[in-house]
């Protein structure tokens, strides 16, 4: 039996589409420096190609190769690689405009997961990779959830087993000063602790801004479920009419509909890891309507409450 990394490792190396496991979300990846593999992503997600996609890298090496690196770069990919932040960079020529939707930046950013670095190596070039779903719906947090929605449109797909954060990676622009452009799996906490300075975190208008084109990974309607999604107001009680599957973080939530708790005991962490799956299942139950109410917003919570708002169709 043939290795499947070395499979699909030649899979990216002739042009082809790996499913990829990350410890973010399972990604769709091609080789980054192949303009023409590279649209088969957009192809076989229906993404539009104005909305620019992140580079994977094995190590810092791989990174500073696709993007020139700055002392807050550095510092950052020191602190924080293998792991959930995408660093935004002025891009060197090797990667084709495709990538990056034109922009002279971009997002790139070394996965936290043996097998995706591995995979990389294998295939000796850095690896564009989305999220590998169909565009605008949720995000895949397991092999199976690639299966089910790209299995026909992917030359292999790698079972890394159910991904460890859950939520897709923070993107930080570096500089000239450090701004979230979309919250996820590294905390806005955590990057002030290593950089020494506030971070911000760009409303939808100064993140549309800050690419110069609109980017429908920072659009109003994305990660999100067949059924119609409605966020609570913060005092407004749990509907229970069982047509109405209902989302929280933890209980106490009254007899009803169906129901997804993201975490038992309130962690975050944990409600990550579970959010794109329970609303998969909420969006298989049968349920007419969808409701959810955001959860804290610290730590990992504004990442989850962003994809919990786009869900919703909300900025
Ligand atoms: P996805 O690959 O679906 O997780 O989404 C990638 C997202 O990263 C895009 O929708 C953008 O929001 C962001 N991104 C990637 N590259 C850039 C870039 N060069 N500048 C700004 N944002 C970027
Ligand atoms: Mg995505």
């Amino acid at each position: 039996m043939p290795d499947p990394l070395d499979t699909a490792a030649t899979i990216l190396r002739a042009g082809g589409l790996v499913g990829m496991p990350t410890e973010t979300v399972y990604g769709l990846a091609a080789d980054a420096t192949n303009a023409e593999a590279v649209l088969g992503i957009f192809i076989a997600k229906g993404r539009p190609t104005f909305d620019p996609l992140i580079v994977h890298v094995a190590d810092p090496e791989g990174a500073w190769a696709v993007a020139e690196s700055t002392p807050r770069a550095r510092l950052l990919a020191a602190a924080c690689w293998p792991g959930p932040l995408t660093l935004v960079l002025r891009r060197r020529a090797t990667i084709p405009d495709v990538v990056t939707s034109g922009l002279e930046t971009v997002g790139v950013r070394c996965p936290d997961h043996p097998v995706a670095r591995e995979l990389i190596r294998r295939a000796g070039r850095p690896l564009a990779a989305p999220s590998a779903n169909p565009f605008g719906f949720i995000s895949p947090t397991t092999a199976a959830h690639v299966r089910d929605q790209l299995g026909d449109r992917v030359g292999a797909i790698l079972d890394g087993g159910p991904c460890a954060i859950g939520i897709e990676s923070t993107v930080l622009l570096v500089d000239p000063q450090p701004v979230i452009l979309r919250p996820g799996g590294l905390t806005r906490e955590r990057l002030e602790e290593i950089l020494g300075e506030p971070v911000a975190v760009a409303n939808a208008q100064a993140r549309a801004a800050s690419i110069a084109l609109p980017a429908p990974g920072l659009l109003a309607s994305h990660y999100a479920p067949r059924t119609p999604l409605r966020l609570l107001d913060e005092h407004e009680p749990w509907p229970t009419d069982p047509r109405i599957g209902r989302l929280a973080l933890c209980g106490p939530v009254p007899a009803g509909g169906p129901t997804e708790l993201l975490s038992q005991s309130g962690d975050l962490a944990e409600a990550a890891r579970t959010l794109f799956a329970s609303l998969r299942r909420l969006d298989a139950s049968g349920a007419t309507d969808l409701v959810a109410r955001l959860v804290p917003a610290i730590g990992l919570g504004l990442g989850i409450n962003d994809r919990l708002r786009r869900a919703a169709g909300l900025g």
